[in-house]
């Protein structure tokens, strides 16, 4: 009520000067109602005027944008012009409040992975973010307002949409490639419609090959086991010979093995998927490993092949030993494994103009179809799947390779030409690769400024 005390002293402000303007009248005429007269109606209309002007102000910063402050005037029109004032600017902050929270919102979702899609009653598109618009090739401003129907006309999307039971998620192929997508339909507020894409592609590309992969497990364990079995049977049933009981453990002893392959190859690519990658200061001699490599290699050709395993590298590369050893140990054992009677093997090392360094695995086998090479990492992958399981391969040999040098930051390639041989090369990061003359020097450098501080 602080505008009342100014109001009324405006009113008697008013009052005073029709009093006087009513006596002056009353002078100069001698008639007491003129003076009267006069006097209220020149109060009253001093006061009339005083509120126009004021009145006319406010509504003159009511109708501009309301920028700057209202008039600031005393008494009622300036407490008016200052409460239309707060009142409008509240109404400001908690629209741009309101506005900022849906920025926020959207982005939110623009940012899902998933593909988010609104719609009204119509079936027009309110809204959609970048991923929705890439799974239904549509374009987010463009398409507004578009009967969705219009745009993504599959036809189980359409009867799925117009059906309106949305409980199970449609799987649909997505319009813009061989890929997947499962769409989830929800309804909201009255008669709207949420639709959520997700891109499923991967997924079903990964449980494939899990069920591929425990087919090809099983497939593989199986056939030793048959045969197996039947000796058992055999022996159960058929009195043999000293010689033939003999052939026929032999044979057993084989599928057995065969079955302890698989199974230690099995694991040994488990643990490369479970277990952390390998630390970078770990240094493993190459020449020891290679020395190792080439006894069994040895021992595995007898003496059929020329084998040249042993380059001296001095080098050291960063990794696990037990990873490195099996993978070029793969490598060497097959380029021995396929490699027919009087062929030549050879490993080979040389530091590349990057620091990067290559080990190579050269034989003069029977070399591989350019169609095949891209496969050969996938695991019971086989370009000549007898050879393989007769020199005791389970195809998961490469696999295991691909896995160890992913893990330390290489990789593997191959090159090969059927009929002329095969070049497996791994090579590994800089990082990864030092000459073990530095790491002598190092440790002596080391050694030296260690005795210098005593
Ligand atoms: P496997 O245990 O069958 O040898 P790998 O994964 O080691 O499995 O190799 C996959 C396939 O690649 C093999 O079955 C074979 O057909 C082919 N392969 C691998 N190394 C050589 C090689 N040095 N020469 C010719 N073929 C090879």
């Amino acid at each position: 009520m602080t505008w009342l005390l100014p109001r009324l002293l405006m009113a008697l402000v008013a009052a005073l000067l029709g009093f006087a303007i009513g006596v002056a009248v009353r002078k100069a005429t001698g008639v007491d109602s003129l003076g009267l007269g006069f006097g209220v109606v020149s109060g009253v209309v001093l006061m009339m005027l005083v509120d126009a002007v004021r009145g006319h102000r406010l509504l003159n910063w009511l109708r501009g944008n309301q920028f700057e402050n209202a008039p600031r005037d005393t008494g009622l029109w300036g407490e008016v012009g200052y409460r239309i004032e707060r009142a409008v600017r509240d109404r400001d902050r908690a629209v741009t409040r309101g506005q900022l929270e849906l920025e926020q919102f959207l982005s939110a979702i623009e940012a899902s992975p998933n593909g988010v899609l609104m719609l009204d009653a119509q079936e027009q598109i309110v809204w959609c973010n970048r991923v929705a618009a890439d799974h239904f090739s549509l374009d987010p401003q463009r398409d507004l307002r578009q009967r969705i129907t219009n745009l993504v006309r599959a036809p189980a999307f359409v009867a799925h949409l117009q059906a309106g039971r949305y409980a199970e998620p449609l799987v649909l192929g997505n319009g813009r490639g061989p890929g997947t997508l499962s769409i989830v339909v929800r309804e909201y507020g009255e008669g709207m419609r949420l639709v959520l894409s997700l891109d499923i592609t991967e997924r079903l590309r990964n449980e494939a090959m899990r069920r591929d992969f425990v087919a090809n497990v099983s497939h593989e364990i199986r056939t030793p086991l048959t045969v197996l079995s039947g000796f058992i049977e055999t022996m159960h049933s058929l009195p043999l010979t000293a010689v033939e009981r003999e052939r026929v453990l032999t044979l057993m002893t084989q599928q057995t093995q065969r079955m302890q392959t698989l199974v230690s190859d099995l694991l040994a690519l488990s643990q490369l998927e479970g277990s952390p990658r390998p630390a970078p200061d770990r240094w493993v001699g190459l020449d020891g490993l290679l020395q190792r490599i080439a006894a069994d290699a040895e021992a595995l050709s007898a003496g059929r092949h020329t084998l040249r395993l042993k380059p001296a590298t001095n080098v050291e590369l960063a990794g696990i030993e037990s990873e490195l050893l099996s993978a070029i140990a793969n490598l060497v054992t097959n380029a021995v494994r396929y490699t027919p009677d009087g062929g030549d093997v050879e490993v080979t090392w040389r530091l590349l103009e990057d620091g990067s360094g290559e080990l190579a695995v050269v034989d003069t086998g029977p070399g591989i179809a350019r169609e095949h090479i891209p496969r050969l990492t996938e695991r019971f992958y086989r370009v000549d799947g007898s050879r393989s399981r007769e020199t005791g391969g389970t195809g998961l040999g490469l696999s295991i390779v691909k896995h160890v040098m992913q893990r330390h930051g290489g990789e593997l390639m191959v090159q090969s030409e059927v009929g002329k041989g095969s070049r497996f090369r791994l090579v590994f990061p800089g990082a990864r690769v030092r000459q073990a003359s530095d790491s002598a020097l190092g440790d002596e450098a080391a050694f030296n400024a260690a005795l210098s501080e005593h």
